[in-house]
């Protein structure tokens, strides 16, 4: 569980790179729909951006950062202008020491109004501590893949969504909202190919369940546009778009690739990463999460409405770049530096 790019020295963007970059999307909204109208398919006219970095991110990240600057980023995202941002992490501190600190993280944030900060819980007791500690939303996580699911979580598919139930029965009753993810949607590392009815299996029972939201995670980040489209089409069967997001990794270079075939087949809700914190444990060197700021960019360029300023956005990203040590994932980020 490791990210192995580590860069000593490294200078971060300046103003004068995010100038550049706010002149390149302010003239893209004409561009977006000639994009949809020869797509042949309309693209969503605003897109919800699910921040991930604080939680899937950090989680993946050797160095283990202190509360107070996991909160200072949780607020720079939120003011910012994203509309989600996963916060921490209710397990046990045993399995994940990086999130040893969620109760003091979940309490230290400025809770914006409109912002929601979902938590992940595993099973009832992280959910009930989650809860005590003031979280308003939960994810639950299963996979599409048998083998992925025994090495970790230990236990199989079915008995994760049994176990699942016991956190949406517990929801449901205290009005808590839950948000389902399904890993290893387009490959799994110790099963390769995953078949898409498997997944939207998976993802029917999540959402039967309550779970509001279904986020399809390309966990190893193998997928390609064909599998991503491949995918949705039988997902699409099982659960109404508009409870189903992509959580694509960057980790073979298709993920933006990939949101836009999700994009085109109506999909509105995007996770990302900032900075694209996380590495792939399962591929040594490897990038993980997409990066918000590249996502960002790449709706503003199409027209699409986020409500996330860009400038700010890149703040966050070098703010936490600088504790760690270690160069942004973000191309967009990469690009605007002045090295
Ligand atoms: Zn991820």
């Amino acid at each position: 569980m490791a990210t192995l790019m580590r860069f000593v020295n490294h200078s971060f963007c300046s103003r004068m790179g995010h100038r550049s970059i706010a002149l390149s999307c302010n003239s893209s909204v004409a561009r977006a729909v000639s994009f949809g109208a020869a797509a042949g398919k309309p693209l969503p006219a605003k897109v919800k951006i699910v921040e991930v970095g604080p939680r899937d991110g950090l989680q993946n990240e050797q160095t283990i950062v202190p509360a107070e600057v996991k909160i200072r980023l949780i607020d720079m995202l939120s003011e910012a202008g994203l509309p989600v941002i996963e916060a921490t992490s209710f397990v046990s501190p045993k399995w994940v020491p990086q999130m040893a600190d969620q109760v003091e993280v979940m309490q230290g944030i400025h809770k914006k109004p409109g912002v929601n900060y979902p938590v992940l819980t595993p099973n009832l007791k992280g959910f009930q501590a989650a809860v005590k500690a003031g979280a308003q939303e939960v994810a639950i996580f299963g996979a599409a893949s048998e083998l992925f699911s025994k090495k970790n979580i230990n236990c199989s598919v079915e008995e994760s969504l049994q176990r699942f139930e016991e956190v949406t029965k517990a929801a449901k009753a205290q009005g808590v909202l839950v948000r389902g993810y399904v890993s290893c949607v387009l490959g799994c590392p110790y099963e390769g190919k995953v078949s898409p009815e498997k997944v939207a299996h998976v993802a029917k029972r999540l959402y039967a369940m309550g779970c509001y939201e279904i986020s399809l995670g390309d966990t190893t980040g193998v997928g390609t546009p064909g599998g991503m489209s491949e995918m949705l089409e039988a997902v699409k069967q099982e659960v109404p778009v508009d409870a189903l997001a992509v959580h694509c990794h960057d980790t073979y270079g298709q993920a933006l690739a990939n949101i836009l075939v999700a994009l085109q087949m109506g999909i509105s809700v995007v996770d990302s990463s900032i900075a694209g914190l996380g590495g792939c444990p399962y591929a040594k060197g490897a990038s993980g999460n997409v990066a918000t700021e590249d996502v960002v960019y790449m709706l503003h360029g199409l027209g699409i409405q986020t409500g996330v300023d860009l400038h700010k956005l890149m703040d966050a990203g070098a703010f936490i770049c600088q504790f760690l040590n270690r160069r942004t994932s973000s191309k967009v980020s990469q690009a605007a530096c002045k090295l």
